[in-house]
Parts: structure tokens; sequence; C-alpha cells
């Protein structure tokens, strides 16, 4: 059972709930709003305006809400944020120093159903790029139709820097600091870069014990498995979905998959180069080598590999867990075997002659100082923002087709979605019936974004964001 079949079962039986706790919390509410305001200004922005994501995400909303003639109260609410929640998060370090983190949390809108989006935590971390992680994460579950609006959230730090219990009690304190702001009905979080299975459990836990003490004063509504449904990407056996590690990865193959038959290509032996060796890189790379697709390159924050005659993903995950490093099997020190492999920077990575390229690690990589030198015909973006507005215009006059984001990587939140509901519904799924719900669901997306292109004649990015937002306003019209 996929889309609005779930969509209709679920809001039946979560729409009275919803209205409780909502009333609950609402001085919470209102208390974090206000909070947001005094503090939203103070964050500094550090990116410039040309690649601010969020001013290319709200240029590309403009420009199709034109096209589609969008009534302009909808067009003004998606413009902005519903709410940018700020927090600070000061903490006892081990060895004794007090330090204090900066956390966020943007809920962009919730007209499908409740905010849903990962908690990033890397130094970098700025309103700009949340926001806009935000409302790609509005776009994203309206392609591949599920019942969620948008979020995202982040602190800023470097998760590396920290011993096991502080991140733990960081962890613990962000969710104590959204306290109202987020819950089953409200707000869903889930991983995202530098967050795992792990920190999501501590969240998961720190939510239900604060709203247990909160209960203990009020007549509880809210079951077990319900209160696991507040965070998604958890352990199994901590109420965490199968197959969820590998979601957006397999998600991402099935799209390429899917658009190359369209195009009557065959995907066996074309050559393919990951920029991103962490959760989805790793994955993706798995499964398309796993369909035949030769995997010529690879790439982390340190460095990257290049293979020729193609690598075996298991193995160069496990080099690098062995020996620290992607090279590891290929090279010693700065020597390698030329008629294996090659260390490639990340830059050179972007610029291989191959079919396929896929940037599956930060935003903006691909950019106006390196779009001409891009060879491969075909980018699938894995990552959120990987191309800049500048590159995707030059890509576009050079036939590249860009597989975008808001398709490409919508896997992860479409088996977040399958958790939250499996919750919800004290449900087990096997990996089987998931991967066989994600193949349906993207699958179903991949073909509506194509039929979209074909009727308005634009580029399957506008296609995605046309389908997106043809979707959000069919609902908002019916229910607001
Ligand atoms: P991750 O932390 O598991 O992996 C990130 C990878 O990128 C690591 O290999 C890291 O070494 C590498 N990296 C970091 N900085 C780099 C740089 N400057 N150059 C090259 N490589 C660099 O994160 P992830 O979960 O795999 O997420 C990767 C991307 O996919 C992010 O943009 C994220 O927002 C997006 N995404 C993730 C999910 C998910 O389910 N995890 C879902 C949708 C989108």
């Amino acid at each position: 059972m996929v889309g609005y079949e779930m969509l209709a079962e679920n809001q039946r039986d979560i729409a009275p709930k919803q209205a409780a706790n909502i009333l609950r919390n609402l001085d919470f509410v209102r208390y974090i709003s206000a909070l947001c305001h005094a503090t939203e200004y103070s964050i500094l922005h550090s990116r410039n305006m040309h690649n601010d994501p969020w001013v290319r995400a709200k240029k590309e909303l403009e420009k199709i809400a034109k096209r589609l003639s969008l009534p302009p109260l909808l067009l003004a609410r998606l413009s902005h944020p519903d709410r940018m929640i700020s927090v600070s998060l000061p903490m006892q370090m081990d060895d004794g120093s007090v330090k204090t983190f900066s956390g966020l949390r943007v809920q962009h809108n919730n007209i499908l159903g409740p905010y849903k989006g990962g908690i990033r935590y890397h130094p970098q971390v700025s309103i700009e790029e949340v926001q806009a992680l935000a409302f790609w994460m509005s776009m994203k579950c309206a392609v591949v139709d599920i019942p969620f609006g948008g979020g995202k959230g982040g602190i800023t730090v470097n998760p590396k820097h920290l011993s096991e219990r502080e991140l733990q009690t960081l962890s613990r304190l962000f969710i104590h600091r959204l306290g109202a702001a987020i819950g089953p009905t409200i707000d869903v979080p889930a991983p995202d870069v530098n967050t795992n299975p792990k920190i999501m459990a501590w969240m998961a836990d720190e939510y239900g014990k604060n709203l247990k003490a909160q209960n203990s004063k009020r007549k509880s509504q809210i079951s077990e498995s319900e209160m696991r449904a507040v965070i998604t990407g958890k352990p199994l056996d901590e109420g965490g979905s199968q197959g969820r590690t590998e979601a957006t990865g397999l998600g991402g193959s099935y799209v390429l998959l899917a658009t190359l038959k369209k195009l009557q290509k065959n995907p066996k032996g074309m050559t393919v180069a990951v920029q991103g060796f962490g959760n989805v890189g790793y994955y993706i790379a798995h499964f398309l080598a796993k369909a035949g697709m030769k995997v010529v390159a690879v790439s982390d924050s340190k460095e990257g590999i290049y293979v020729p005659e193609g690598l075996d993903p298991e193995t160069t995950l496990k080099c690098k867990r062995e020996k620290g490093f992607l090279s590891g099997c290929y090279c010693v020190g700065s020597v390698c075997d030329v008629n294996k492999g090659k260390k490639i920077t990340n830059e050179e990575l972007l610029t291989l002659p191959v079919d396929v390229l896929i940037p599956a690690a930060l935003e903006n990589v691909i950019n106006g100082e390196n779009a001409q030198k891009v060879k491969a015909k075909i980018i699938l973006e894995m990552a959120n923002g990987p191309v800049t507005d500048e590159a995707d215009t030059l890509l576009q006059k050079r036939n590249i087709l860009c597989i975008p984001d808001i398709l490409a990587n919508s896997g992860g939140v479409c088996v977040s979605y399958f958790e939250w509901y499996q919750n919800m519904q004290r449900k087990k799924w096997t990996k089987e019936e998931v991967f066989d719900k994600l193949f349906q669901h993207m699958q179903k997306a991949t073909h509506e974004v194509l039929a979209m292109q074909k009727k308005y004649s634009l580029s399957m990015r506008d296609s995605a964001y046309a389908l997106a937002l043809t979707r959000i306003q069919h609902h908002w019209k019916k229910y607001a």
C-alpha cells in the first residue's frame, strides 16, 4: 500500500491526537516562536549570496510558481519557513571547561503532514543552509508522495572533536530545548550528515523522558510505540525500520535505473564516479555495481581513488575501515599500483570521463568554476543542492542531464515515512516489504517527473518542482 492510501488511513487515526497535542503544547510553542524571532537575525550570513542555497531555493520556487500560476497566498506561505527555532546549548566538556553550541530547527511547511527532515552536525551549519534544506524536504516529500511537510535541523559543531559522552549530552540537550516543538504528529527529525541511528536513539529516548515527565502531571494520550515515532532512522531494536540505512542509496539507484530505461540506455558497463563515501555514497555505489554498472571512482573528505577497471565498493569500504584511507588497498603512502588505481582529488573526480557523476557529499560542489569541465552525460544528485544555479544553466546548455536531488535522494525520507508509519500503527515490515514499497514509490515518482517534463517541456529539475508544487497546491486548496 503506497501514497495517498496510507495518508488517508493515517490521517483518520492521528487527527484527534494531533489536535490534542497541539493544544497541550501551545504555550511552549508560543515561547519557542518568540525566542526564535529574537535570535534568528543574530545568526551570521556565512555564505556569499551567489551560492546561498536559500536564495537558490527561492529562485527555483518563484520560477515554477510563475509557470504553474500558483496562488499568491500559497507562494507567500512557501517563500518563508513557518517557523525558525534557534537554541543555545551550553554544556560541560570532559576537561571541565564550558562550551556553548548553537542548534537550529527550521519548520518550512506542514501542508501535506507533520514537518519532516534530518538533523546535521557540521561546523558550517548556517541558517541559510538549514532553511534551504527544510524547503527541499517539503519538495522532496511531495515528489515522492508521502504525507509529510518539510523541516531540517542542525548543530554547528564538529562531532569528531567530541567524546561519546559529550556527543550524547549535546544530542539530548538539543531535544530537550526543542521540547514540544517536535513530536510524532508535529515535527519528526531524522539523521543527516554526521548523525546516525545511535544519536537518533538518544534523541528519541530524551523526547520520551521529557514527555513522561510532563505526563506524570497530566494523563498520557500517547503510547510507547507512537512516542518512538518522534524520530526516524533509529536502530532496529529501538523502533527503527528495516532498510532505512540503505534507503537513500537504494532509492537513488531505482531513480537512475528507471530514468535510463526511459531513455532506452543499457546500464550494464556504464561508468560511475561517486563523490562522498559515507552512508549515501557507499550504498549508491554498492547498488549500482550490483546492477552491472562500473564504479570507477569514489572519494571522501580526505582523498579520492580512480580505478578505471572498476572498483568493488565493499572491498574499498573494508580498506577504508582497516587502513584509514580509501586508497588503502591501492596505494602505500604516495606510491600506487598504477595497474589498479590512482589517487585523485575531489576536484579531479568531478571532471573524470565517466557516464554518470554522483555528488553524494555536500552542496555547491559543481559550480560556475568547474561545470564546463564536467565530462559525464548524466549527474545524479544524491547530496542536497550539489549543483549551483550557475552550473545548472551551463550543464543544461551542454545537454548534460541533471537528475535533481529532490527526486534522486528522496528514498531516505520515504523509508523514514515507512518507519514512522510502522511505529504509529505498531507494525513491523520485513526488509523485502520495505524495499518493494520503496521501489514502487521511487519508480512512480520518476515516471511522474518524466511525464511532467514531457507535458511542460521543462528540465528534469523544474519538472520535479512542478510535480511537488502541483501536489502541495492540490492539498492546500482542499484543506486550507
Ligand atoms: P555521511 O556523513 O555519512 O557522509 C558524507 C561523506 O562525504 C563522507 O564520506 C565524507 O568524508 C564526505 N565529505 C565530507 N566533506 C567532503 C568534501 N568537502 N568533499 C568530498 N567529500 C566530502 O553523510 P550522508 O548521510 O552520506 O549524506 C551525504 C549527502 O546526502 C548530504 O548532502 C545529505 O544531506 C544527503 N542526504 C542524505 C540522506 C540520508 O539518508 N543519509 C538523505 C537525503 C540526502
